[in-house]
């Protein structure tokens, strides 16, 4: 009788970088002849990828091992890997909570997971979390192992690691280290092996990618070689984008304090970079711009943030707000309302800020706001945000856009979504077409968070591989 195929399952909490390393722990485990599984019950391996900037991260992560614990009660051969952000910061506590949990590991040794998966059957409970700089560059980078893509026309490409600032609010800099840049040459390469794959669109990852390049520079320097320039992301943009097949690059996320002009330029320059920037203002007050350390002003930001629409034509533009951060007044959160109303931006991920244990913020206790004081400031400002959402949305009434096909709506199985290269979601009918292809389409009607359109036409259909691998250099 032959082996019995495992199932696996891969859940993640958190950003696109968390995302990311999802899809390489289950190219790791499908190369390790594993398959994809529906559900917790289906699986025999469940890793759960945690991220710590995320509200209740903790709870959620105690939640769901508590609801696996009660599978694995029923299912003694079941297998439960806990990876990410909060394994990470939290590392035995996890295993002390949760001793049914068989391994945790780190954000900087992903491509360990399925060797202390196979030391835990041996050993048991495996807990292995390193720091940054302890590894080797390949070990470090894990975009060069397996992975499995969610979308196969489309692929996140890390170029950075880890991040320099000191954001108050922030948890990443403790859990994934100082700011380190992959090779330049190394990422060219990775495009266009994905492109020979069939993917038309990258999205370039990174903390703070308009700072990519610094540390290459400075161990340039350190290693003798002066005349070593560093390579910009600016460059990489321009590199990147002219990719032969690579029709869509896109990025995030930039800092304000370091959005560059020759960034900017390269935006417009390079026919292939999308018309979309999300440009993180967090707070429109000076004064809790500083005591976030942000490293900005409200009026720098605005003159970065005008200077990206001088150079661009078209361009939406997204961004992130955290109301209510420990001090905020009803005079800061006017300012952030103005700031807003003048930045007219397309969308925003608008947040009430909670304390992350380990971060400058998390201590600020005499300062915190109110709850409910802040769940009113939050209204208000997504007013604000709607009125310019609605209103951009609908001033592209009347145009053709080009979308990449998604595939059926969440909604209706019988409407296709298709993003625009501005980033906006419209629905449209039309026959069946292959997720991954391009077409045109009217814009018709415009909602909050989406637009209508009316079919045209196909002007390039997907040609990716349905499975894609990227392998091990
Ligand atoms: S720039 Fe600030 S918010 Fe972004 S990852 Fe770095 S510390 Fe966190």
């Amino acid at each position: 009788m032959g082996a019995v195929t495992k199932r696996y399952l891969v859940r993640t909490f958190g950003c696109q970088m968390n995302e990311h390393d999802s899809e390489r722990i289950a190219g790791l485990l499908e190369a390790d002849g594993m398959v994809a599984a529906e559900n917790a019950e289906d699986a025999d391996v469940v890793v759960l990828n945690t991220c710590c900037v995320r509200e209740n991260a903790d709870n959620k992560l105690y939640g769901t091992l508590g609801h696996l614990k009660s599978l694995k009660d029923r299912r003694p051969d079941m297998e439960i890997l806990v990876g990410g952000c909060l394994a990470q910061k939290d590392r035995e506590l996890i295993a002390q909570r949760a001793p049914h949990v068989d391994v945790v590991f780190g954000t900087h040794n992903v491509g360990r997971a399925t060797d202390l998966l196979a030391a835990s059957r041996r050993d048991g409970q495996q807990v292995e979390i390193v720091e940054a700089g302890e590894l080797d560059e390949h070990e470090a980078f894990p975009s060069a192992l397996p992975v499995r893509r969610e979308v196969d026309h489309s692929a996140w490409v890390t170029i950075q690691m880890g991040c320099d600032n000191s954001c108050a609010f922030c948890i990443v800099p403790a859990v994934r280290g100082p700011e380190v840049s992959r090779p330049f040459e190394v990422l060219v390469a990775e495009v266009e092996a994905l492109a020979a794959q069939g993917v038309t669109e990258v999205t370039l990852l990174g903390q703070n990618v308009n700072s990519y390049g610094r540390d290459l520079a400075v161990a340039a320097r350190r290693g003798g070689d002066k005349t070593s320039l560093a390579p910009r992301f600016a460059e990489l943009l321009r590199a990147v984008g002219s990719v032969e097949g690579i029709r869509r690059v896109r990025y995030t996320s930039p800092h304000p304090k370091d959005l560059r002009p020759e960034t900017i330029a390269a935006m417009a320059d390079t026919a292939s970079v999308c018309e979309h920037l999300h440009l993180p203002l967090q707070s429109g007050s000076d004064t809790i711009l500083a005591a976030m350390h942000r490293g900005y002003t409200a009026e720098r930001y605005l003159e970065r943030l005008g200077a990206a629409r001088a150079g661009i034509e078209d361009l939406a533009v997204s961004t992130d707000i955290i109301v209510g951060f420990p001090g905020e007044t009803d005079a800061d959160m006017n300012a952030t309302l103005e700031v807003v109303a003048e930045a007219d931006y397309d969308s925003a991920f608008t947040f009430v800020y909670s304390p992350r244990p380990g971060t400058d913020a998390a201590a600020m206790v005499d300062r915190f706001v109110d709850h409910a004081v802040a769940v009113e400031r939050m209204e208000r400002l997504r007013a604000v945000v709607e009125r310019s959402s609605m209103r951009r949305n609908q001033a592209r009434i009347g145009r053709i856009e080009e979308v990449v096909v998604e595939g059926p709506s969440k909604k209706d199985p019988a409407v296709l979504s298709g993003r625009t290269r501005q980033n906006k979601l419209v629905h449209f009918t039309a026959e069946p077409i292959r997720r991954g292809s391009y077409a045109l389409v009217e814009i018709t009607d415009a909602g909050l968070s989406s637009l209508r359109g009316r079919f045209i036409e196909v002007t390039e259909p997907a040609r990716h591989r349905t499975r894609i691998r990227v392998s091990v250099a």
